[in-house]
């Protein structure tokens, strides 16, 4: 079941007064700012729009039942790729990431999606184009950011932690591959109950992106080589695991 109504207005009342020290270096501190229901092609959802009191990026959290107060939530945290969210780009798999999400996530009682807007890896939408402008010469995408004069990853999570505590979940279970993202949600609070791959098969353009995430990034991704596309949903396992059952690297 989604949220009531009268749940809905209980928290938006709440969080209308909320402040806090802020999570991360800049101190960042979100409120929820909207609950709304929002029916798409993947399933029912609720979206949960939050105000942040640094840079005014509207963060939302895709949220599918009613994960307050629950344990070992689905969750996904989704950095914003708008070539390839929007635009469909397959010079990276940040799409079908998302969608595999959000199917995943509605097939289950309740998950989680947070939709973080921090876009390139964090280095923001024309620093990632230009970024692509030296891939297109040969770099690979580690090679590029750095000759950019950032590092591989500027991405952090510190907002996606606030996000968790403000939809008062008690434990999740993360839809990744990425170590560096347990690490940095368990470093600010988050419980993080066990991990579950999120493994999407490559395309004939992203396959060396990949396999840079794999090698260069500590990636544990596992579908490589593969030349077709099998249903995609197939490789998500969902349910209640260990922080190490499910790894498959
Ligand atoms: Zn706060
Ligand atoms: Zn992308």
């Amino acid at each position: 079941m989604p949220l009531a109504p009268t749940e809905i207005d209980e928290i938006l009342t709440a969080e209308a007064d909320h402040e806090c020290a802020g999570y991360g270096e800049q101190k960042v501190c979100v409120r929820i700012a909207a609950i709304v229901d929002l029916p798409s092609r993947y399933g029912r959802f609720q979206v949960v729009g939050f105000w942040n009191n640094r840079d005014g990026r509207d963060h939302v959290a895709i949220v599918h039942g009613n994960p307050i107060g629950r344990e070992h939530v689905p969750t996904r945290l989704h950095s914003e790729c708008l070539t390839g969210d929007a635009l469909g780009s397959l010079r990276c798999d940040c799409r079908d990431q998302l969608e595999v999400a959000l199917q995943a996530i509605a097939a289950q009682e309740c998950g989680i999606v947070l939709y973080l807007r921090q876009e390139g890896r964090g280095i923001g939408l024309l620093n990632k184009l230009r970024a692509y402008g030296l891939q297109d010469r040969g770099m690979d995408t580690v090679e590029a950011n750095l000759a950019l004069g950032f590092r591989d990853d500027e991405r952090e999570y510190s907002v996606a932690a606030h996000m968790l505590h403000s939809l008062r979940v008690k434990s999740i279970q993360l839809m990744t591959n990425n170590p560096k993202k347990v690490e940095e949600l368990v470093q600010h609070g988050v419980k993080v109950a066990g991990r579950i791959p999120h493994v999407i098969p490559p395309n004939e353009f992203n396959r060396f992106y990949l396999e840079t995430k794999r090698d260069r990034s500590g990636h544990m991704l596992d579908a490589l080589g593969k030349p077709h596309l099998p249903e995609q949903g197939e490789l998500i396992q969902l349910g209640t695991q260990g922080a190490d059952e499910g790894r498959r690297d």
